[in-house]
């Protein structure tokens, strides 16, 4: 199929199956390696045992719908109503195909942030779109665009900005005035924000994850998506929503009605107990990731790499360029033979992989053990 030519197998495949064939640490694909609320996992195995195994209603259990409602409304101060307002999804993925093909017709363009998560790219390319790419560049640590290039890149034909905050693979966390910038452009040319907002709450150092729903003008155009496998440590349950008002949400929900119909229904109903009840264990996800942060970082730096200290997500980036190396793509490759671990060439998410050529991402939501082991391996780089 033409439109979908420029993709093989993504790049976490790739990197994870290489991972498995060598032996290597597996610090590219970002999952964790420990499971989520102990409380949580017996909920899905009742609701299992419990009879909970015809499909659910399409727009999602109403209990999760529900949960999520609660959700956005004590953490944002956003308001959803559960029936119309909100639509589970098969995870964050799922709800960003069926957002991006409800929004654009063939020839639309769409505007991402690169480097962007790879599904981006595919779901653009899916509606026959046509992506935008602004870059994120380093300035004082961390990266950030350039406002006037957003602007630049806005067209007759843009129908939607890709907003993903705290951000993969960079771990920046957008801040306030970032946002204000995206909304503006969004305001002034009526466009949609479609958000990913799954490591939403995995931001460190007292960093705030603002909603780019809360922003003045903003809850009208705003796709707001999430999901549980960031937040519970469930990267496997594939369950997450979609909020945004009633018309919006009716567009996606035609889409994913004939994509997938529902999402599993045991899955909803733990993810619905969980965001009622396991919001502490979160709180205690977020300060010990914020420690592997911090773990994964000092080895880094001591093995002699250039690092870029992340205010979210699993993931943080190093430069390569102080160890001597220059293409991260061809680092990765080598890294289990030279290491004995595995991590991910930045390049690959970006329309102009010069830009990101030098940095390789590494995930550090695994085991301290863990972490050490690939820490003491990769001081055999320098
Ligand atoms: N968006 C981003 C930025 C991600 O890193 C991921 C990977 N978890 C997803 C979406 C996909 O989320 P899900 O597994 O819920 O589909
Ligand atoms: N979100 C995870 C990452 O960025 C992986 C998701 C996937 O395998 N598609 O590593």
């Amino acid at each position: 199929m033409r439109r979908m030519r420029e993709f093989g197998t993504t790049v976490f495949a790739t990197m994870t199956k290489l991972a498995v064939e060598t032996g290597s640490i597996n610090l590219g694909q970002g999952f964790p390696d420990t499971d989520g609320p102990e409380r949580m996992l017996e909920r899905a195995a009742e609701a299992v045992r419990g009879g909970l195994n015809q499909y659910p209603p399409g727009p999602g259990l109403p209990e999760l719908c529900q949960a999520v409602a609660e959700h956005r409304k004590q953490w944002y101060g956003l308001s959803y109503d559960p029936d119309g307002e909100i639509l589970v999804t098969v995870g964050a993925t799922e709800a960003i195909a069926a957002a991006v093909l409800a929004l654009c017709e063939p020839g639309d363009e769409v505007i991402v942030f690169e480097p962007y998560y790879d599904s981006y790219a595919a779901a653009v390319a899916l509606a026959g779109a046509v992506r935008r790419a602004v870059t994120l560049r380093v300035d004082a640590g961390r990266f950030t665009f350039d406002p006037a290039e957003l602007k630049a890149a806005v067209t007759p034909r843009t129908r939607a900005i890709l907003v993903n905050s705290p951000h993969n693979p960079t771990g920046t966390v957008f801040t306030r005035g970032e946002l204000e910038c995206v909304a503006r452009v969004c305001r002034e040319h009526d466009l949609v924000a479609v958000t990913d907002e799954v490591y939403e709450h995995l931001a460190f150092d007292g960093v705030e994850h603002v909603p780019l729903a809360t922003l003045p003008g903003m809850r009208e155009r705003t796709i707001m998506i999430s999901s549980a496998g960031k937040t519970f440590s469930v990267t496997g349950w594939k369950t997450g929503w979609v909020c945004a008002p009633a018309p919006l949400t009716g567009a996606v929900r035609t889409v994913k009605q004939f994509l997938t119909y529902t999402a599993s229904a045991p899955w909803q109903a733990a993810t619905a107990y969980a965001l009622r009840e396991e919001m502490d264990w979160v709180e205690a996800q977020r300060v010990s990731l914020q420690a592997k942060r911090d773990r994964l970082i000092a080895g880094l730096e001591e093995a002699g790499f250039g690092v870029l200290r992340p205010a979210g997500t699993y993931f943080v980036q190093t430069d390569i360029r102080p160890l001597g190396f220059t293409d991260g793509l061809d680092l990765a490759r080598r890294l289990p033979e030279l290491a004995g671990v595995v991590a991910i060439p930045t390049q690959v998410f970006y329309d102009h992989p010069d830009r990101g050529r030098h940095f390789l991402r590494f995930a550090f939501c695994k085991r301290d053990e863990v972490i050490d082991e690939a820490v003491t391996r990769l001081r055999r780089l320098s």
